[in-house]
């Protein structure tokens, strides 16, 4: 007798779709067989790899053949003395994804429900579907988290609820003041998750940072990623900041050596390259000028964004626009499966990859 072997799986994981990666470069060259192609589509950061992460790359592969240091010690060194939190409350993760599927195994069982807003991150609803867990995704207010209907939505089996401050692919933000008074209003039994992803972008005091709060609210977890602004994505590290004791329970779960030495190296590495970060918020602030230079010349409206991308909304179906930009080789996102499918999401690159996009856009439209 044969099985259903569908049938048989986890019935959160029967419900899960596949997390859609943005097309890799590689996947455009074979398929259409042209070169020159701009990849606008993941977040990446466009300026390539701080020179101080190859530097301690080249210093990592003698001891290749070695397990890495499981507690990851220097990296959370470095981090603790640079966040003013101890060691213990750090919790480093394969990317920051891997972190946020730890918290929420920790904390979320089949029978809880957990909260995030439309148009929020993607990973939230995978990592609690994948646990069985009831999604509650809250209506969008502007594009953004809209926080009283989120603590409306709170129930006695309401267990994490999921913030992306800035949120991707909206780029909406939230500042101090409303999010505070949010995470104030949240039971104490309920964990509140924000992930700052993009936060490095922001320099000038429109989002909090919130690991300052953690001495307030022992159900805050801030969760960060090196993917971003310090141009780490391909070596996947990330890390959440939390309470001693949360820590201690993701340290539980977490898989002995999920952040490789080269990672590790890296991380260190790109902290004390002071120039690095500096460029790549340069690189960013003026690509998005770019950008939004350019949607108001098509008089396109976008989604003002704290984030390395824009998101604007094509005033139609965006998918054939996608499709016409590959073929001229330009990746960019398409968002339809965030319910925005007249959105298209724009990564922001170097300004000859803007041009790019821009000269593309502009004969398509
Ligand atoms: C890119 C992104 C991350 C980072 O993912 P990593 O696993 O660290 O590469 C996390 N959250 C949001 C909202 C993101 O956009």
């Amino acid at each position: 007798m044969s099985c259903d072997y569908i049938e048989l799986a986890n019935p959160g994981v029967q419900k899960l779709h596949p997390y859609q990666a943005g097309k890799p470069v590689s996947e455009l060259e074979r398929e259409l067989g042209i070169t020159n192609i701009v990849k606008l589509a993941s977040n990446e950061n466009p300026i390539g790899m701080s020179g101080l992460v190859r530097k301690a790359l080249e210093k990592e592969y003698v001891d290749g053949c070695r397990y890495p240091d499981a507690n990851g010690h220097y990296l959370k060194a470095a981090l603790s003395e640079k966040l003013a939190v101890l060691p213990s409350q750090i919790t480093l993760g394969n990317g920051s994804n891997d972190v946020l599927e730890m918290i929420a195994k920790v904390y979320v069982q089949s029978h809880h429900e957990v909260i995030f807003s439309e148009h929020a991150f993607c990973v939230y609803p995978i990592v609690a579907q994948s646990l069985g867990a009831k999604l509650v995704e809250v209506p969008a207010k502007d594009y953004g988290n809209d926080l009283d209907a989120i603590l409306a939505a709170i129930t006695e089996k309401t267990k994490m609820i999921f913030i992306a401050n800035p949120n991707n692919p909206t780029g909406t933000w939230l500042g101090a003041e409303p999010l505070k008074s949010f995470i104030q209003k949240v039971p104490q039994n309920v964990i509140v998750v924000v992930d700052e992803a993009y936060t490095e972008y922001v320099t000038d005091g429109s989002i909090p940072n919130t690991i300052e709060w953690l001495s307030e609210f022992d159900n805050l977890v801030v969760t960060r990623t090196y993917s971003k602004a310090y141009g780490l994505a391909a070596l996947r590290l990330g890390y959440a900041v939390s309470s001693e004791a949360i820590c201690g329970l993701m340290n539980r779960l977490r898989q002995p050596f999920n952040v490789n030495s080269f990672a590790l190296a890296a991380g260190i590495a790109v902290m004390e390259d002071h120039a690095y970060l500096q460029k790549a918020i340069e690189v960013n602030k003026s690509g998005m000028q770019q950008l939004v230079s350019n949607c108001e010349s098509l008089g396109l409206s976008y989604i003002p964004s704290a984030g390395n991308f824009l998101t604007v909304d094509m005033g139609q179906n965006a998918m054939p626009i996608y499709e016409k930009l590959l073929r001229k080789g330009v990746i960019v996102r398409p968002v339809a499966n965030y319910n925005m499918p007249n959105h298209l999401r724009i990564s922001i690159g170097l300004e000859l990859e803007n041009q790019k996009y821009i000269d593309s856009i502009n004969t398509i439209l």
